[in-house]
């Protein structure tokens, strides 16, 4: 089955970047790999009236399967009009690997793509970036690039330092690409353990302000940007969990960047780590149960009470569309 986004009520992040720009929110980008997460991602968005960009990983693709990923979305959208809610939403590939894979994914009804490049040199990201902006824009499909390299790793990207972006390098690729936004380096990176405890993190936000002044208003994305928050570290090593200690993103250095430019923020590894520590919570104290909505549920109520605190506390993304009734 084949579907154009459009027909599955989806939308694509151009609107919703120009918007996030204008009116200094950022907009969310929360990797979902299974049905909880999704309704935890979309029910939290439609509360609080923010737009949402449901993010997908060819690794999560492979998981949900072709099949249910597209018609999962669509049951996203009907949830969020089914609340009261207007939001719009997206459903991006994150780190899509090469034009096959974007033609593959907007044959699923996927309204927006990335091409991760990032690892190429600066010629050969150009003339694969390029390529696949003239596809997907055939369907409408908006595309996000990257130039620089996180450190880290999350599913089948991994880097061990980080290549901070070039502010000198972003005009040239911008036009010669022609993609929609782009991904910096400004010391983010993937997975849960970001930087040891003890070490005091920051992003380099002087890069992030020379790459706006390059490109005044352009929709920058940071990748790369879960706060790997202490409660859910403990909660997990409590309940029998091994998890190196580890820290994220501070929300404090997170704030100003999506006042700025930055349109878009990912956040994947939250999600995973409220969900395990959920989980793990309910097989740890009721060890009798075994009706997986009595887990499952509590793992999907764990993560949407994150979402809500990160749109408010750092998206600022509360109420820019219409908000559910309560
Ligand atoms: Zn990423």
């Amino acid at each position: 089955m084949t579907y154009n986004y459009k027909e599955l009520g989806l939308s694509n992040t151009r609107e919703m970047f120009e918007k996030a720009n204008k009116e200094h929110y950022a907009v969310p980008a929360f990797n979902f790999n299974n049905m909880e997460q999704m309704l935890a991602i979309i029910e939290a968005c439609a509360e609080t009236g923010s737009p949402v960009i449901l993010q997908c990983s060819m690794g999560a693709l492979k998981y949900m399967t072709k099949e249910v990923v597209p018609l999962l979305a669509k049951a996203g959208v009907d949830r969020a009009r089914a609340m009261g809610s207007d939001i719009p939403v997206a459903l991006h590939l994150d780190h899509g690997p090469n034009l096959e894979a974007v033609k593959e994914v907007i044959d699923c009804g996927f309204s927006s793509v990335m091409i991760d490049g990032s690892h190429y040199d600066f010629e050969k990201n150009i003339e694969v970036t390029k390529a696949v902006v003239e596809y997907a824009h055939n369907y409408d499909v908006t595309v996000e690039a990257e130039l620089g390299v996180l450190a880290g790793i999350e599913d089948d990207v991994e880097a061990e330092h980080h290549i901070y972006t070039d502010p000198e390098e972003v005009i040239e690729f911008v036009e010669k690409t022609g993609v929609d936004s782009l991904a910096i380096a400004i010391g983010t990176s993937h997975g849960a353990h970001k930087f040891k405890p003890g070490s005091n993190p920051k992003l380099e936000l002087s890069i992030l302000a020379k790459v706006e002044d390059k490109l005044p208003g352009f929709p920058i994305v940071l990748h790369g940007s879960s706060a790997v928050p202490a409660e859910y570290v403990e909660k997990i090593k409590k309940y029998g969990g091994e998890l190196k200690d580890a820290i994220g993103i501070p929300d404090s250095e997170l704030q100003g960047a999506a006042k700025s430019g930055v349109a878009k923020i990912n956040v994947d590894t939250d999600g995973r780590l409220a969900f395990t520590a959920g989980v793990r919570e309910v097989f740890a104290t009721k060890p009798a149960e075994f009706d997986p909505r009595k887990y499952l549920g509590v793992a999907k109520e764990e993560m949407k009470k994150y979402y809500i605190l990160k749109i408010k506390n750092v998206f600022g993304s509360e109420n820019a569309y219409t908000a559910a009734k309560k």
